[in-house]
């Protein structure tokens, strides 16, 4: 049976490659029925923080993953954060070097620093030179009497390493570039190197997915592995499967520092869960070669790594956005009403949340649901219903009002739609035509002035259906202040 992990560390906001190595865990879980383990890597106490923890679930719910097991589900290898289980590192911090596997090493930074350096500039490998792999007591006790404090470090076998990765194919790292690496801190605090695979041998994860950026850790966890199944602690090694590196801006690898990678951007932006994970699941894997749209479902009943490719991905804005808009389409109108109240019913520039009117809402909503990429974008298209008077743009009343004779194509128009059936949006066009026609002004020309005496707004939702929604008082009311 598939296990896979999400294993974040919980350190400052959540960002968008954190979210596509979850969905693809996700989606692998339950394309095989297999089982999430959602993990937590607090090991480090100086960058993470509880608050961060919080954001990471609450970020999991919003999105919509479930996990099998994890915070607050549990499970048979609880508990689930790291930060509980040290007292299972030590133990096998203290197996591994009772066996030989791991050794203490007492030398200081400055001495691995100078040695590094001598090593670069005769050309040799820079990694650890295995200076304390074989000390002998009495040289420990004389370390220990300078009053040196060990880190604990891994011995690494002396043999190349090669495994197949799941979406690269096979890897060889020949052993110069695998030098001993350290597990455990000097103060005694285990590093990610130990608890990680640790982690995974002892959850019992068949199939590691990760970002690209930690391909280079995987031929030593893989050694680690090995050492472990020899103690009898891990079963077999995982597959590995490293997801391709995310490009942003300027064709830079996108960083988690990156304001474009931050989630809540998204969220901000107002993206749907589906619609971001519909594009995030697009960064290094297709659903098919001319199928880009797709729901969640879908894409669960396709994902297999097969499809999974190495060559980096570029996160493209217009696209996620374009995306998201198909995935707004999607929605039932009783839905996207309901994703749109937050942002109706918040406090911001030119917004009056007290004039929010409910039946006006349901009124305009279809007509908005078809034409706004992302919901942030509904306030600017439906506020003339709810304010008292249009937002002020003295752009879009020159563009509008710059050719012809606005104030008295205004007139006629205020005249006929006084007349007119606002019962019908028909009879509205009807009526702006007809004031058209007399100034020699096709539709188009003759509706830009009223909808900027209206909406404030160049640009926006149907104007016919917008005026009668607003109704035919306040319309009028708005077109005379126009023409004062
Ligand atoms: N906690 C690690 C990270 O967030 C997990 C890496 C892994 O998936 O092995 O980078």
């Amino acid at each position: 049976p598939v296990r896979v992990r999400f294993c974040p560390s919980p350190t400052g906001n959540p960002h968008v490659g954190l979210v596509r190595t979850a969905l693809f865990n996700w989606a692998y879980a339950r394309h095989n029925e297999g089982t999430l383990v959602f993990r937590i890597e607090d090991t480090d106490a100086a960058r993470d923080s509880e608050e961060s923890y919080e954001q990471l679930l609450e970020a999991m719910r919003w999105l919509g993953f479930d996990w099998d097991e994890g915070p607050e589900v549990g499970g048979p290898h609880a508990p689930y954060r790291q930060s509980q289980r040290m007292d299972i590192y030590q133990d096998v911090a203290a197996k591994l070097l009772d066996s030989g596997r791991a050794y203490y090493c007492y030398c200081s930074t400055e001495e691995l620093d100078a040695r590094r350096e001598a090593a670069r500039a005769a050309g040799k490998p820079s990694g650890y030179d295995g200076h304390c792999r074989d000390l002998t007591t009495e040289q420990r006790a004389a370390y220990e009497t300078e009053g040196r404090k060990p880190i604990v470090r891994f011995r690494m076998p002396d043999d190349a390493i090669t495994f197949t990765d799941l979406v690269r194919g096979e890897i060889t790292v020949q052993p110069e570039n695998l030098p001993d690496y350290g597990i455990v801190r000097a103060n005694g605090a285990p590093l990610y190197t130990l608890v990680n695979p640790v982690d995974d041998a002892l959850m019992e994860i068949t199939h590691v997915l990760r970002g690209e950026d930690l391909l280079s850790s995987t031929p030593r966890q893989i050694a680690l592995y090995k050492a472990l199944a020899d103690l009898g602690i891990a079963k077999e090694t995982p597959a590995f499967g490293h997801l391709p590196y995310v490009m942003g801006e300027g064709n830079k690898k996108l960083s988690k520092r990156d304001p474009q990678a931050s989630l809540n951007l998204y969220r901000e932006r107002g993206f749907l869960p589906e619609g971001l994970l519909n594009y995030l699941s697009l960064l290094g894997w297709s659903f098919s070669a001319d199928q880009d749209v797709f729901t969640i479902p879908e894409m669960v009943a396709k994902f297999d790594l097969a499809d999974v490719n190495a060559n980096p991905a570029r996160f493209d804005l217009k696209k996620a956005e374009a995306i998201n808009a198909d995935h707004i389409r999607m929605l039932d109108v009783k839905a996207f009403a309901a994703a749109c109240e937050p942002w109706l019913k918040a406090p911001h520039a030119n917004w009056v949340p007290e004039a929010f009117d409910q039946a006006a809402w349901e009124a305009i909503a279809p007509h908005a649901q078809t034409r706004i990429k992302v919901l942030s974008e509904i306030t600017e298209n439906v506020d003339f219903l709810f304010l008292e008077k249009p937002v002020e743009d003295e752009a879009s009343w020159t563009k509008a009002m710059g050719k012809g004779d606005p104030a008295a194509l205004l007139t006629t128009a205020r005249a006929k739609l006084d007349a007119a059936d606002w019962t019908s949006p028909e009879s509205l066009k009807e009526a702006v035509l007809a004031a058209g026609e007399e100034h020699g002004l096709k539709l188009g020309k003759a509706q830009a002035p009223v909808r900027v005496a209206v909406t404030g707004r160049t640009v926006g939702l149907p104007l016919f259906e917008s005026l009668e929604i607003l109704g035919k008082e306040k319309s009028l009311t708005r077109i005379d202040a126009a023409l004062a």
